[in-house]
């Protein structure tokens, strides 16, 4: 029995073998084939599948000698590229004679459709291709001999680094050993490590059939490996669109294999996310959203306009992100930057009107789903129960940006302690609530993400202007820096942001201790009088944001007094501690 609920299975025969092909949904909507990977079978797809019947005819098929299909007879040579180019186009003729399918490949799976794709015979029998974590092996021995041939200092790295995630192929050219280890105790052990090391969820998967299947799919490396890359195809340029899925913290594959992709891939898209290798059982709703969005692009001819636009489009798009206090300012242009990249935005806000505000303007910036949400961050029951309903609706948060704050001002001895309650409440606590909910269950499921708090340049220029505020953002930047120390080996990035004057609200909500209402109602119209004529926009604060989570930043000054002073600070502390002495203007 098949584990995908509801599929139907029909057997294909070509060259030798028989294959177990499944299929779900529609038969008379466009035809999609999802392609395995080594060591697996088709119900790598159990998760994915069923999401894209709802829209699709899915079909999945067990590669010869893996699942359910059977191997050809002798191993040796019945592997090549070429005859799972003949065992695809016998499944094409199966399922859809008369329209080109969407090809989805996964790992090895991926590898062997970029043969079909690329492949004179194939041409037209493939309307798209997704390709999730495995190149081709022509453009791999391209890359390789490009970076032997002209090496850079660069280009070395990237070679050594390759290399060392490769071990595993060397290892599988050996003989006999792979075989007995797989069919003995790795095969045995191998669901443990999926769990472990990959965080794959361990629900029934992989199937019993894994010792045989990776012994037998040993003979995908063997076949084709050493000879493409030694020689690989002068014309292996793609005949339809395709999508490049790349996961950042994938074990066995680096970005950079896929810097030089549009010299053979004339309609690229790319994306990207913070997972490991096993993306259809970690992220199956994110996997089948964009090959989804990506089918209907393509089908619809509007592949251009689907696309995700802007500069971190391809880092962002799909991704889910979480912003505080983005109803107003830094929090708001941020969160419209990142529906800009095409995210999908999670815009919360103790304002609930500034919040709706924000995700509804989020859906008109490009955001490919955005939603808002009230609560104060200072709350932690109310930020627990959030993290709960957010996990549930939505799944586990990508970026999470802490940004929610507020200004005090005033002397020390004028700071009451309800005033400091408060000020450390929201921007302390806010941030370690944020943290500990949200950075929790983005370290358990283990496929990274980006935690970025805003802080503030008053983090390490004191002031005697505001000694509260001041405190709670030094406490951010160090509780930031703690964090990303902790979280370094599990692939989450930790960002403090440290902006100088920036032109946005706070200087109308800011409170000012030790002064009167009618004292504070006129500091807060100068203080916005001169945060006014300095005029630094949030959207530059924004952009400065997603750059430090694309590049992985650890602590970002933002505009010139900020950078000035964080220099000063490092270098020069005792002019920035004579600057501190300064009596503010009144
Ligand atoms: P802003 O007042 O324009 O926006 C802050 C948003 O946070 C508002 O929408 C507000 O409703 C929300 N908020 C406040 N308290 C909240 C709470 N307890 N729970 C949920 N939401 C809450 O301010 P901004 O200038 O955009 O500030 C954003 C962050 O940037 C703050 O942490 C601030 O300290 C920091 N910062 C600002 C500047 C600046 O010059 N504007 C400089 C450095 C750092």
């Amino acid at each position: 029995m098949t584990r995908m609920s509801g599929a139907r299975e029909r057997r294909v025969r070509t060259g030798g073998v028989e294959l177990c092909v499944a299929e779900l949904g529609d038969p008379g909507r466009p035809t999609l084939v999802l392609v395995h990977g080594y060591p697996d079978s088709k119900e790598v797809w159990s998760e994915v599948a069923p999401r894209l019947a709802e829209r699709f005819h899915v079909v999945a098929y067990d590669v010869r000698g893996h699942g359910r299909s059977t191997a050809p007879r002798p191993l040796r040579g019945g592997f090549t590229l070429e005859k799972l180019t003949d065992d695809f186009l016998a499944v094409v003729d199966a399922v859809s004679p008369d329209r080109p399918v969407h090809l989805v490949g996964h790992d090895w799976g991926s590898v062997q459709s970029w043969e079909f794709v690329t492949v004179g015979r194939a041409k037209g029998r493939i309307a798209s291709f997704t390709s999730i974590s495995g190149p081709s092996l022509d453009h791999f021995g391209h890359w390789i001999d490009r970076r032997v041939k002209r090496p850079t200092p660069r280009r070395v790295g990237q070679l050594l680094g390759q290399g060392a995630k490769s071990w595993y192929i060397y290892l599988l050219h050996t003989p006999v050993l792979p075989e007995l280890a797989w069919r003995g105790p790795l095969g045995r052990a191998w669901p443990r490590i999926l769990e472990r090391l990959e965080k794959v969820p361990g629900d029934g998967y992989p199937t019993p059939s894994l010792p045989s299947d990776a012994a037998h799919g040993t003979w995908l490396y063997r076949d084709n490996v050493r000879r493409r890359l030694r020689n690989p195809r002068a014309d292996a340029h793609a005949h339809a669109p395709v999508q490049l899925i790349t996961p950042l913290e994938d074990a066995f594959l680096s970005e950079r294999l896929y810097e030089d992709l549009e010299q053979w891939v004339p309609r690229l898209t790319r994306r990207t996310l913070p997972a490991k290798h096993w993306v259809p059982r970690s992220r199956p709703d994110l996997m089948a959203t964009w090959i989804s969005d990506f089918v209907t692009s393509v089908e619809t001819g509007r592949a251009e306009e689907v696309r995700p636009r802007g500069r971190y489009a391809d880092r962002f798009g799909g991704q889910l992100v979480l912003v505080t206090g983005a109803g107003s300012g830094i929090g708001r242009a941020t969160a419209l930057a990142f529906a800009g990249a095409g995210a999908r935005v999670l815009a919360v806000d103790r304002d609930a009107e500034a919040a709706s505000r924000t995700a509804g303007e989020a859906l008109r910036r490009g955001a490919v789903a955005a939603w808002a949400e009230t609560v104060d961050v200072s709350d932690g029951q109310a930020m627990e129960k959030l993290a709960e309903r957010i996990t549930t609706g939505h799944g586990v948060v990508d970026v999470l940006v802490n940004n929610a704050g507020i200004g005090l001002g005033g002397s020390f001895f004028d700071t009451t302690t309800e005033d400091w309650g408060r000020v450390l409440d929201v921007n302390l606590w806010g941030v370690i609530h944020g943290c500990r909910l949200f950075g929790r269950r983005m370290a358990d499921r283990g496929q990274g993400g980006h935690i970025v708090n805003v802080a503030s340049a008053a983090a390490f220029q004191p002031s005697r202007a505001l000694p509260a505020y001041s405190t709670s953002k030094a406490a951010v930047l160090m509780l930031s820096e703690c964090l990303r120390a902790e979280l370094a080996g599990q692939g989450i990035g930790v960002s403090a942001i440290c902006p100088g004057f920036v032109n946005t609200a706070i200087t109308s909500t800011a409170r000012f201790a030790g002064a009167d209402a009618e004292e504070e109602r006129r500091l807060r119209q100068r203080t916005a009088r001169l945060y006014g004529m300095r005029n630094y926009p949030p959207e530059k604060v924004a952009a400065a944001i997603l750059r430090a989570v694309a590049r992985d930043v650890a602590v970002v000054p933002v505009t010139p007094e900020a950078r000035t002073a964080y220099a000063l600070s490092r270098w020069m502390p005792g002019a920035l501690r004579r600057i501190a002495r300064v009596k503010p203007p009144v």
